[in-house]
């Protein structure tokens, strides 16, 4: 892979998620010019010499500080920033303060090129993406959440430590909101080709312990170290390479949905193929009757929240 950059990524919000992204798109040798850009510019530029120091040893172009307007021209444009939840204020407060930061964004950006990729990894992603879609002026497959990627991804991890097998030989999604309304589609998961329901192993009392450990990992994790970063970091590099290099991967992102599994309206957890040009289909997986009510539960719950903030 060339060492000059092909590509422009602009990574907005140089804080834990925004940084460690930046650092992990760099060590998975993307060619491209990495701009990080966040408000608090001594910690971003604080992020860009550190990370800079470890060019050496990938093959990316480079990463620079940089601002708002730089990121017009970027192939992708991933959005970190985002205040977290203070105690006893309300999702709602904290949907209204991130909506203005997504507002000043994609001002202080400007005109976007035609065919720049925005993905959102700020909370509430669903909502998030939703707004991102109405703000940014781009075509809705143009700009898409996270999702329920990183819950995915630890169902697999989950399933591979309980079977003793490779996490990647285990298939399958998380699916609706990422958040609390978020399950496990078990009629989507295989493990070496077998499904689910064929392994004796997956018992119905060991599926409940995988998907309680999966809904609640990420507070697992805060309330040991305060944040969650190196899983959705590298959620976000592998998201960016199946942009740039049009892998055409099927990832459970948030996406706008129109007659999914009875869901149409919200932007939510559901499959879909990403390439060049984002979103470039919807991935249809075919859920029991009992996970259809979930995923309509998740957006009943989306939905209404949505309805609160237009
Ligand atoms: P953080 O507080 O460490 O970083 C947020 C950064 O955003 C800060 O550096 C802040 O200065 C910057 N910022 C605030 N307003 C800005 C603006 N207008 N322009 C540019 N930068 C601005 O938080 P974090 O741990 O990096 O988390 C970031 C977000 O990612 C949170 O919303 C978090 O909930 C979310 N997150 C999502 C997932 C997922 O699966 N989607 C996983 C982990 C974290």
């Amino acid at each position: 892979m060339s060492k000059f950059p092909t590509h422009k990524i602009a990574i907005i919000g140089a804080g834990a998620v925004g940084a460690t992204s930046a650092y992990a798109a760099a060590i998975r040798n993307i060619a491209a010019q990495i701009l990080l850009i966040d408000v608090n510019e001594k910690k971003e530029e604080g992020e860009v010499m550190d990370i800079r120091d470890g060019l050496c040893f990938t093959e990316t172009g480079g990463i620079i500080g940089a601002n708002y307007p730089d990121a017009a021209d970027a192939d992708v444009i991933i959005i970190t920033a985002g205040l977290p939840q203070k105690p006893g204020e309300t999702r709602l407060d904290l949907i209204t303060k991130n909506k203005k930061i997504l507002e000043e964004i994609f001002a202080g950006i400007g005109k976007l090129r035609d065919d720049t990729i925005v993905v959102i990894v700020a909370n509430p992603v669903d909502i998030l993406t939703y707004l991102a879609q109405k703000i940014s002026g781009l075509p809705e497959h143009q700009v898409f959440g996270t999702g329920t990627t990183l819950d995915s991804a630890r169902l697999q991890i989950a399933i591979s430590q309980a079977l003793e097998v490779y996490p990647q030989s285990v298939q399958g999604f998380v699916l609706g909101e990422h958040g609390d309304s978020e399950f496990v589609a078990w009629s989507t998961v295989t493990v070496g080709g077998i499904p689910a329901s064929d392994i004796k192993a997956l018992s119905p009392a060991l599926k409940k312990k995988i998907e309680e450990q999966v809904r609640n990992k990420a507070y697992e994790i805060i309330s040991r170290k305060g944040a969650t970063f190196y899983g959705i970091a590298l959620v976000v590099a592998d998201i960016i390479e199946s942009i740039l290099f049009d892998q055409k991967k099927i990832l459970p992102i948030t996406t706008h949905l129109v007659r999914c599994n009875g869901v149409s309206g919200v932007c939510l957890g559901s499959p879909a193929i990403i390439g060049r040009h984002g979103i470039l289909g919807h991935w249809p997986v075919k859920l029991h009757s009992d996970e259809s009510k979930r995923f309509q539960n998740s957006a009943k719950i989306i939905g209404k929240i949505i309805k609160s903030i237009e």
